[in-house]
């Protein structure tokens, strides 16, 4: 399906109110949970270990670490060696525990231990430019902390959310992978007041279901009566007949 990639009018209000998707996707596949409660370096941890790899491994990895160190301080004084066979499951175990390693010393060496609850009270673009700075720390992962561990509404946009909200029609930014003015463009879309962390869950959920990286299935698609590609296909193929 030809997707419409138009960089002129890639801010361009979006055609299916923000609102109306949100609801929907919470109707189809529910809320999520809030899970700002549980420590914001746990969430830190879980997610460098979460890029390029599955959820099922990220998991075994995550777990492996747990098991190994009692605490996030011992790992961030351990030799990179000492983490590598509990990061194999999740592989790139090298660079993985070469960035984990001078993430939580860089933490520690800030706050005097490897913890991020300081961040509870910093301004959402403090914490952002922080945790970016930290090795390994990219936007999706920094805005998926602030999402989940810090309960801010900041939409951390993976590339399911970007292929997603392109055929929707909320963004014409080009490439398959998100780029900061896109997913900034995306972030400036969010009604007040929005659940931001479930839509973030909602449509990674969807663009795996109904809206993958090749053909989406529009017409058992939730969003297909309202969606900018899912009603021009449906329209197209009416026209065919
Ligand atoms: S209607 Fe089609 S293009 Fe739109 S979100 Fe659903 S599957 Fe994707």
């Amino acid at each position: 399906m030809k997707e419409n990639i138009d960089p002129c009018k890639s801010c361009a209000p979006p055609r299916v109110p923000v609102d109306e998707v949100a609801d929907i996707l919470v109707r189809q596949y529910g809320p999520w949970p809030d899970e700002s409660e549980s420590p914001v370096i746990d969430q830190l941890v879980w997610f460098l270990l979460s890029t390029r790899t599955t959820v099922e491994n990220c998991e075994a990895a995550y777990a492996a670490l747990r098991e190994r160190f009692p605490s996030w301080d011992e790992m961030a004084e351990a030799r990179e060696e000492e983490l590598y066979s509990s990061l194999r499951p999740a592989g790139l175990y090298r660079s993985r525990a070469r960035n984990l390693c001078a993430t939580l010393l860089a933490i520690q060496n800030r706050f005097g231990s490897a913890s991020l609850e300081a961040l509870r009270a910093w301004p959402d673009g403090e914490c952002e430019a922080f945790l970016l700075g930290l090795p390994g720390v990219g936007l999706k992962v920094a805005r998926c902390v602030m999402s989940f561990g810090l309960g801010r509404p900041v939409l951390a946009v993976d590339t399911h959310i970007w292929r997603v909200t392109r055929r929707l029609g909320w963004h014409a930014f080009p490439g398959d992978a998100p780029s900061r003015p896109g997913a900034d463009h995306l972030n400036a879309l969010m009604p007040a007041g929005r659940d931001v962390l479930s839509l973030h869950v909602n449509l990674i959920r969807l663009g795996r279901e109904f809206c993958p990286a090749g053909e989406p299935r529009c017409d058992v698609c939730p969003l297909g009566t309202i969606c900018a590609t899912g009603v021009d296909g449906f329209e197209k193929s009416r026209s065919e007949l």
